[in-house]
């Protein structure tokens, strides 16, 4: 942890220290201090400083996605979708704290009302692949829930999230209520887990650390939401719009250079049309913009950093490949879009997620067989299924076993809807009217009204 480096040309951006322990307990005795206060600001006016905070990022919208083009290598039209997610995110959930109802429930003998409680200190632990939103999809629900917020940035992407984290604090947001702290996942991250003041995880990474975390949080029967890897299907019937599918395909697993967890990186063809699709599939690849991120036209940037294009490239010994677009030489983490034809779904990259611009493409036989294959696989976060039929596509979506499935689209994360995995991709449910829940407990009381 220290040096910060662009993975557009390995050049030296800045230098972040990372936080000890010591520095943490520090931050979570303010934020925990200042839970006393944030929790009793009015509805209404909590909800007033966190759209003030979205003004704030709109404000600075542009300033935020240069710094992510060049911190992650994002392409300038994502990095301004991801500044614009923080904002929209802030001010959907801005209108949620004069919202937050309980119920009120029939009993004798009395009234009964619950109520939904904030938390405490949250964590809110964040991957390198998307820092602003995913940051945003956890601390602005639960700062509009009357939690505090302490927040890791992953050790490759600081930048943005300590830039918003001033933004908060320029918008009114009182001292301690949202801290960002840059640092190693094994100091700041486990000390949020192991730290009894921070009463919530929310985290989103690989599986594997995922696993970890919630061993942890069990210690000490800590709440937690956990955002994990993928393997997601696209699952291309005969009957479907094949030139819309074979056309949209590239960016359901290339954007952002493959780096997504809801990358559809397994496409399951009908065999009968498996051919033709492969045929239309080639040219979209081979015209997929790979170039400096900061370019209007780019479509994809380089890859994070040198040792995960040395893990993407391992993937590709001994497979099959197809076809694969370009991408620049010379300096930068570059990559270029491949897609290989799986041998059987044993292949190694057919079943592990590679987090880059490779796709596997395999036939089925009928919509058993695509079903089968869609669920053979430990993972369950997202998938696409194009076909003309309505029928099959309710069928299709209700059997594959993922928490985010699109019909003749691949949309996944839209922050007015659930977002989250089914099996190993994930626990708990991010975005959407509910979001709040999982950032409060819920209380009951009872009122004896009996003279
Ligand atoms: P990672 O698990 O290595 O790291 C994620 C974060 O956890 C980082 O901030 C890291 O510093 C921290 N961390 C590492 N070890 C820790 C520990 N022992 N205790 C606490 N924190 C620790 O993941 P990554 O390589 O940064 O991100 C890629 C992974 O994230 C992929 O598997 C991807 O699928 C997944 N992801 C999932 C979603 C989702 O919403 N489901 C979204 C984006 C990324």
């Amino acid at each position: 942890m220290g040096e910060v480096i662009s993975p557009v040309d390995g050049a030296g951006i800045g230098v972040v220290p990372g936080c000890s322990v010591d520095d943490v307990d520090a931050a979570v005795s303010r934020a925990a201090a200042a839970f006393e206060t944030w929790r009793h600001v009015a509805p209404g006016d909590r909800g007033r400083l966190l759209r003030r905070f979205a003004a704030q990022v709109d404000a600075h919208l542009e300033e935020l996605a240069l710094l992510e083009v060049r911190n992650a290598g994002h392409t300038i039209g994502n990095a301004r979708w991801e500044a614009g997610n923080v904002r929209d995110v802030l001010d959907y959930y801005a209108g949620a704290p004069e919202r937050l109802t309980g119920h009120q429930i029939p009993v004798p003998g009395g009234l009964d009302v619950t109520f939904h409680e904030p938390l405490g200190v949250v964590g809110v632990i964040v991957p390198w692949n998307f820092p602003m939103p995913i940051a945003g999809w956890g601390f602005a629900p639960a700062l509009a829930a009357g939690n505090t917020v302490v927040l890791k940035p992953a050790e490759l992407t600081p930048l943005t999230a300590l830039r918003l984290a001033e933004l908060a604090r320029d918008a009114g947001l009182p001292d301690g209520v949202f801290t960002v702290l840059p640092g190693r996942g094994s100091v700041v991250g486990e000390r949020f887990v192991t730290h009894p003041a921070v009463r919530k995880i929310c985290f989103t990474g690989s599986t594997e650390v995922g696993t970890r975390i919630m061993a942890g949080c069990a210690a000490q029967v800590k709440r937690v939401t956990l955002e994990l890897g993928g393997k997601s299907a696209n699952i291309v019937f005969a009957d479907a719009d094949l030139e819309k599918a074979a056309a949209t395909a590239p960016y359901a697993v290339f954007d952002n250079a493959g780096q997504d967890c809801c990358a559809r990186s397994r496409i399951l063809v009908q065999r009968q049309v498996y051919d033709r699709f492969l045929e239309l599939l080639e040219p979209a690849v081979r015209a997929f913009r790979v170039e400096d991120p900061a370019r209007e036209t780019a479509e994809m940037g380089p890859l994070i950093s040198a040792a995960h294009r040395d893990r993407v490239a391992g993937y590709i010994d001994g497979a099959d490949v197809a076809f694969t677009g370009s991408c620049p030489d010379g300096p930068g983490f570059w990559y270029a879009p491949t897609v290989l034809l799986a041998g059987s779904p044993a292949d190694r990259h057919w079943r592990e997620e590679v987090f880059g611009p490779v796709v596997s493409v395999l036939p089925f036989d009928d919509e058993a067989d695509a079903i089968r294959l869609a669920n053979d696989t430990e993972y369950g976060l997202s998938g696409s299924i194009w076909t003309r039929d309505v029928g099959r596509a309710v069928r299709v979506a209700r059997a594959v076993e993922s928490g985010n499935l699109s019909v003749n689209s691949h949309s996944s994360v839209r922050y007015w809807t659930p977002f989250g995995g089914m099996k190993r991709s994930g626990l708990g449910r991010e975005l959407g009217p509910d979001a709040l829940h999982a950032f409060t407990d819920v209380k009951n009381v009872f009122i004896g009204t009996e003279e």
